[in-house]
């Protein structure tokens, strides 16, 4: 072997080794965060445009990192899927979920409570005990299994269909609302869509090209008809301005999250929003 290409070859296995050491370090370190109780859940608020009323909200994972303060799930979520603990964090967030819908209902009334939708990655989808774990937790909490809603990123559509298509069947039999998180922005979404049974779908504003507003509208229009012809309620989120949510509305697309309405708050800064809004 010529010593200068070994040399190369040798640096190049220096920085691959850096960093798996730094991925396993970040790793161990998640798994201590996710121990200590590091990890909270944000809650962003979803409406219904016509009626200007809050219907559910959707929960999103946060670090609250004692150092670095909090840290976004563009950081944690890749390295928790590459080192196989995404699902230790999925079902700590449900619990939370459940948790905090069981402690609103007692002290707020179960009319002030909104359903809350979680987030299901690849991995969940691939556990044996998915449905029979929610259905355990809910039963726990005592609340009504039509109060979490289950969101299916579009990563877990990827690979096994047929294994995604007996989950979410069970799910659904079991009482669970399934939806198709960022409908539109794959390549595999109308597939999924045409073999998988959701209930609901959710479109991505962010997948359209605000660079051009007319071939961004139409498809979107589309998409939107398309939901309502399969009879699937659509959320669009991501909606940022008062001109995205009045096409929206002109298009038919009811429910809608983003910006516009409320950033993804914590825990005490969404109560105050239920205790604040009229009551259903
Ligand atoms: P997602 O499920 O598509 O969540 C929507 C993301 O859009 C959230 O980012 C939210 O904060 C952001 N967003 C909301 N409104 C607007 C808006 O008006 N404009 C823009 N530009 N963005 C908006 P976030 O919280 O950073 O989460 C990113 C992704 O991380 C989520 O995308 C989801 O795929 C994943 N994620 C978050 N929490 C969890 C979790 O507990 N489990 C799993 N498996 N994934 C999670
Ligand atoms: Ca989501
Ligand atoms: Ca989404
Ligand atoms: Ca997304």
């Amino acid at each position: 072997k010529d010593g200068h290409a070994g040399s190369k070859y040798a640096l190049y296995d220096e920085t691959l080794r850096a960093s798996v050491l730094k991925e396993q370090q970040l790793a161990g370190e998640m798994v201590k965060a996710l121990e200590e109780g590091q990890f909270v859940p944000y809650f962003q608020p979803q409406y219904r445009y016509a009626a200007g009323r809050m219907t559910g909200a959707e929960v999103l994972a946060r670090w609250n990192h004692p150092e670095r303060g909090l840290v976004s799930p563009a950081e944690f979520i890749p390295v928790l899927e590459r080192n196989g603990l995404i699902a230790r964090l999925d079902y700590y967030l449900w619990e939370q979920a459940c948790s905090c819908l069981r402690d609103w209902i007692d002290r707020l009334g179960a009319d002030r409570v909104p359903r809350l939708s979680v987030n299901l990655s690849r991995a969940d989808i691939y556990r044996a005990d998915l449905c029979s774990y929610l259905n355990d937790l809910l039963r726990r909490y005592n609340l009504p299994t039509d109060l979490l809603h289950l969101e299916i990123t579009e990563t877990a559509y990827m690979e096994a269909p047929e294994q995604l298509v007996d989950a979410v069947t069970k799910l659904r039999a079991a009482g669970f609302v399934v939806e198709m998180d960022d409908f539109g922005s794959g390549y595999s979404s109308l597939n999924t869509l045409k073999d998988v049974p959701v209930d609901a779908l959710k479109i991505d504003m962010g997948f359209l090209d605000a660079r051009d507003r007319t071939r961004g509208g139409i498809i979107l229009a589309s998409v939107v008809r398309m939901a309502r012809l399969l009879d699937l309620p659509a959320t669009a989120e991501g909606v940022e301005t008062q001109e995205q949510a009045v096409y929206l509305a002109s298009i038919g697309c009811e429910y809608m999250q983003g910006y516009l309405f409320s950033k993804p708050l914590d825990r005490a800064s969404f109560e105050r929003l239920l205790t604040e809004q009229p009551s259903a």
